[in-house]
């Protein structure tokens, strides 16, 4: 088949002869055009962490245009000082440029009249009363999905030294081990033969391990039945339980979760129970698992969940003379970095004091901090807080302190 010019969208390049399909199949490639409710729905994602509900649930978008792969949207804050101004920026900003055809965002920032604030407010109250919290986890915590197309790239190593990290960095940091059966964060932190406990609310209290809140399977799971019937449940549920059923401190800054390797339901269901959910993407520097890597990203876009991130792991091992050997290939981390346009937020070398730490229940952050593995994986955690920084609630008493005068004030006219 003969390609011509027009056969060919004009924003794509024309194929070279020879590398497209060769019978009558139609090209395949298509731009994805971003739609008003695709919009919509993504910003449904953006919570106002105040006043908890979302901000097209609170009338705060105002208008919404969309040009080609360019979208502004002109947003309308309670009060335009809004000390959460920022966040709400940079979430509407991330979670719409993670969307596929979205290639500029702009915001225009305006602040709502008297009028329009009392329907807020009042609408931020029924959302409260009528939408009791679906989950323990407070809308202000900063939630980071640490995931991996497959196993063995070491997630679950990641996610308990950037927790650790995190927490000696001074936050409040739980730890939700969601690999469900494929569970080994107890061990890596020495905790495998705690069990959590249920209070007379049943709910279940995580585990205070090396100063991170900790919840596990492997803290449940007590013999075969129990790990039986474990496995029964679909993941998605068993992530809805831990979410639901487990007694999270409201003051948790950061929440790391270990996800299972791979894509599907639990990263749906992870949208769905934690829209504030941010995916970090670890993968080894060798083409393969980039590729591997690449299909979790692809998920979470569909899923409208925004990637903060890439780390690799594995990059490559140094002697103590300095020679380096890039013994898993070199460049996959920044290749998918590019290709999915975030940052590449750390590169792991691999380091004998990581294999040690996860064995002895000590993370190299901690047992071995000047470590090379360890150095790279704070600066990571670093990276990470300042990509997603904690919500400030003082300031948010301040502004609902502020609306509540207002609201008072408008009353006594
Ligand atoms: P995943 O959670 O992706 O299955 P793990 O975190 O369990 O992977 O890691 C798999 C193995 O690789 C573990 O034995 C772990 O100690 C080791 N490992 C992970 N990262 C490194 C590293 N940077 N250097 C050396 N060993 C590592």
């Amino acid at each position: 088949m003969q390609y011509t010019a027009q056969l060919w969208p004009c924003w794509g390049p024309l194929p070279e002869p020879g590398s497209g399909p060769t019978d009558t199949a139609a090209p395949t490639i298509r731009r994805t055009m971003v739609t008003h409710n695709d919009i919509e729905s993504a910003l449904r994602r953006v919570i106002d962490p105040e006043l908890g509900s979302d901000i097209v649930d609170l009338g705060m978008v105002k208008g919404i245009q969309i040009d080609g792969g360019s979208v502004t949207l002109t947003i309308a804050l309670t009060i335009a000082a809004c000390p959460m101004r920022d966040q709400i920026e940079s979430d509407v900003v991330r979670k719409l440029e993670a969307m596929p055809g979205v290639e500029a965002v702009r915001v225009e920032i305006g602040a709502m009249d008297d009028a329009e604030r009392a329907a807020v407010m009042s609408q931020a109250r029924r959302h409260a009363r009528e939408n009791a919290e679906p989950t323990m986890i407070n809308p202000l915590t900063r939630v980071i999905a640490v995931s991996s197309g497959k196993g063995g790239v070491g997630k679950s190593t990641l996610s308990v030294n950037l927790a650790a990290a995190i927490a000696d960095q001074g936050h409040s940091v739980g730890l939700l081990d969601a690999d469900i059966w494929g569970f080994s964060i107890p061990r890596m932190l020495g905790a495998a033969d705690l069990r959590l406990s249920a209070d007379e609310t049943r709910k279940i209290h995580p585990a205070l391990v090396a100063g991170i809140h900790l919840v596990s399977t492997g803290l449940i799971v007590t013999d075969e039945d129990t790990a039986l019937m474990w496995r029964g449940l679909m993941l998605s549920k068993a992530l809805e339980q831990f979410l639901r059923d487990v007694a999270w401190p409201r003051d948790l800054d950061y929440l790391v979760l270990d996800m299972p390797p791979g894509t599907g339901d639990i990263q749906m269901a992870l949208a769905r129970l934690l829209p504030q959910a941010e995916l970090v993407v670890v993968t080894t520097p060798q083409k393969a698992a980039q590729k591997v890597a690449a299909r979790v990203a692809d998920m979470a876009r569909r899923s409208f969940m925004p990637i903060v991130g890439v780390i690799e792991n594995m990059s490559g091992f140094t002697t103590d003379e300095g020679k380096h050997y890039a013994l898993f290939g070199q460049g996959g981390g920044q290749e998918l970095a590019d290709d999915l346009g975030v940052p590449l937020v750390g590169r792991i070398p691999l380091d004998p004091y990581v294999v040690e730490g996860g064995d002895s229940g000590a993370p190299a952050v901690r047992a071995h901090p000047s470590g090379p593995a360890a150095t790279a994986m704070t600066l990571a955690a670093k990276e990470l807080t300042e990509l997603v920084p904690p919500a400030q609630d003082e300031t948010c008493t301040s502004r609902i302190a502020v609306l509540a005068e207002q609201l008072a004030a408008m009353a006594g006219d």
